[in-house]
């Protein structure tokens, strides 16, 4: 039995720490859909898996007024499948992938927000673009021929480590690079405002850093 008490509490808690203007999407990856429906009885409707097979069975199963992020690596040939509606793609890491969502986003005549996901952790195992990669990215406006995608921001993971230091510094890192491409493509771009940033270990840090978006699993159903 899922302990629904302990879940609203938890996602109740975890509100009162976000600033006003930052979203949670609560990660349900691995949870019951006993636990996943706790937190949608108690009025949370933004969820996130990591992977595409679980994201589209969860789908199938559970309420369809919830709105459906993306958090993991996508690989191309996936696309299709989340393409008619999927509400954010936060890890995108290659103008291939992207240009992929665009298609398939314009066959459903949809325009699919996407987030950049910035390689800034100590870890080599994953996934983004790194910030020298990212820069030359942005330079070459991919948006001009994508009309169908909307680049709405960045997306990054901190370093696994107690060390706060470091985490701050990751965070600064990308909440520069944010405010960078923001302010050099504001005429191309009027809607880059998402931030990706802060899981359950360091959600309160990443408040500082200028946060629009913490993807929570753990501390909201632990
Ligand atoms: C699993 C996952 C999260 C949430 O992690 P928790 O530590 O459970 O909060 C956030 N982002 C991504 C990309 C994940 O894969």
């Amino acid at each position: 039995m899922a302990d629904c008490a302990k879940i609203k509490n938890n996602l109740k808690k975890i509100q009162e720490q976000l600033n006003p203007n930052c979203d949670l999407v609560v990660v349900s990856k691995f949870r019951t859909l006993e636990e996943i429906n706790c937190a949608f009885d108690a009025g949370h409707r933004v969820f996130a898996e990591n992977r595409v097979q679980a994201l589209l069975e969860r789908k199938e199963q559970l309420p369809q007024e919830i709105q459906w992020h993306l958090i993991g690596h996508l690989q191309r040939n996936k696309v299709k499948h989340i393409a008619p509606f999927i509400k954010m793609i936060h890890a995108v890491d290659s103008l291939k992938l992207l240009r992929e969502i665009n298609k398939q986003a314009a066959n459903h005549k949809r325009i699919i927000p996407c987030l950049m996901q910035v390689h800034i952790a100590q870890e080599d195992t994953k996934f983004g673009l790194s910030p020298d990669e990212l820069i030359a990215f942005f330079k070459q406006k991919p948006w001009l021929d994508l009309p169908n995608i909307q680049l709405a921001g960045l997306m990054a993971m901190a370093s696994l480590t107690e060390e706060k230091a470091q985490i701050e510094k990751e965070f600064g890192q990308v909440q520069q690079l944010y405010t960078d491409i923001k302010k050099a493509y504001s005429a191309d771009l009027p809607q880059f405002d998402t931030l990706s940033i802060g899981m359950s270990s360091d959600y309160l840090i990443a408040q500082n850093f200028g946060s629009t978006h913490v993807r929570i699993g753990s501390a909201v159903f632990n």
